[in-house]
């Protein structure tokens, strides 16, 4: 039965999947995500999926931002990358198609697609030849799904495996079901989204479901309501990305990505509280959520 398939993420696990760090490596081998994200107003969800990759253990990050925040996102950047890129006032234009794959061809080994990107046809046309074309993982979630939701039949041509990672508003613009009904039964929607798109699904709240596409689903135990803020998200598709450019499998990435979003939330409660405690806050205590948990 299905049931058998549902099981909770325990912390034993969770450090199992921890990528390894040998001593003789290089910054090459802990991979390189390239971060989708940004535009004018939603600079910062940007900044926080692509510092929380690197504070996951990226061996780099580059932001592909509108050519016209250049100056605005090279002014908050120290480890980062920028790629400025063609835009229109405010987002990345269809016309920074060609440079995004060049790109990922030639250097990235994951995309994290979203986060405050915008919503329009240009953003449209970017995510449809990302999944038709995209050699490498793509996480997306925020404004991506909300993208993806006009052109959902793509991930039938999807070229990779894709990971989304919407709370329950995203899906349930995503598959026109009502919060209320997806909150009722949140894994086994869960469950039946990840088979029938055949995606891994990170559906997020309380608990936070990953499941794909065999069945299999993992329950998160970590995480607070002081987590109900925002960038959280933003953090969370950050810290999946980097761990799938570090070689865990998307499945895995997520399972492990979401537990250590949660400690990480878990630790900066407890020195910030649930009321203080702000996204940037997630993204500090992460180091401290590995140490814990190794
Ligand atoms: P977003 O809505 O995209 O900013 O994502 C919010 C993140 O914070 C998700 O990873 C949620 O699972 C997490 N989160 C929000 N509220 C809670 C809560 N009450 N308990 C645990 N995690 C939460
Ligand atoms: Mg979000």
């Amino acid at each position: 039965s299905e049931n058998l398939k549902i099981c909770t993420i325990e912390p034993s696990f969770a450090r199992l999947l921890i990528p390894p760090r040998p001593k003789y490596s290089h910054k090459t081998k802990y991979g390189h995500v390239l971060v989708i994200a940004g535009s004018t107003g939603k600079t910062g969800a940007a900044l926080m999926t692509s510092k929380a990759a690197l504070r996951t253990g990226s061996g780099l990050v580059t932001m592909a931002v509108p050519a016209a925040l250049k100056v605005v996102f090279q002014s908050k950047v120290l480890e980062e990358m920028l790629l400025p890129l063609a835009c229109t006032t405010n987002t990345l234009s269809k016309q920074a198609l060609p440079e995004i794959l060049d790109f990922i061809n030639e250097r990235a080994n994951v995309v994290a697609f979203g986060p405050g990107v915008g919503v329009n046809e240009d953003i449209e046309v970017i995510l449809k030849a990302l999944i038709e074309q995209c050699p490498c993982p793509i996480v997306i979630d925020a404004d991506g799904i909300t993208v993806l939701g006009r052109i959902i039949n793509i991930l039938e041509k999807a070229t990779s495996q894709i990971v989304l990672t919407p709370h329950p508003g995203e899906l349930s613009r995503l598959i026109n079901i009502s919060v209320k009904e997806i909150e009722k039964q949140r894994i086994d929607i869960a469950q039946k989204v990840a088979k029938q798109l055949n995606v891994v699904l990170v559906l997020k709240g309380v608990p936070t479901v990953v499941a794909e596409p065999q069945g299999w689903v993992y329950l998160n135990t970590t995480g607070n309501p002081g987590m109900a803020t925002g960038g959280s998200g933003d953090v969370l598709t950050g810290i999946i990305a980097s761990l799938i450019g570090q070689g865990l499998a998307p499945f895995y990435a997520s399972v492990l990505g979401v537990y250590l979003h949660g400690l990480s939330g878990d630790i900066a409660a407890r020195a910030k509280g649930y009321h203080g405690l702000i996204a940037g806050d997630i993204i500090e205590s992460i180091p401290e959520a590995f140490i814990e948990l190794t």
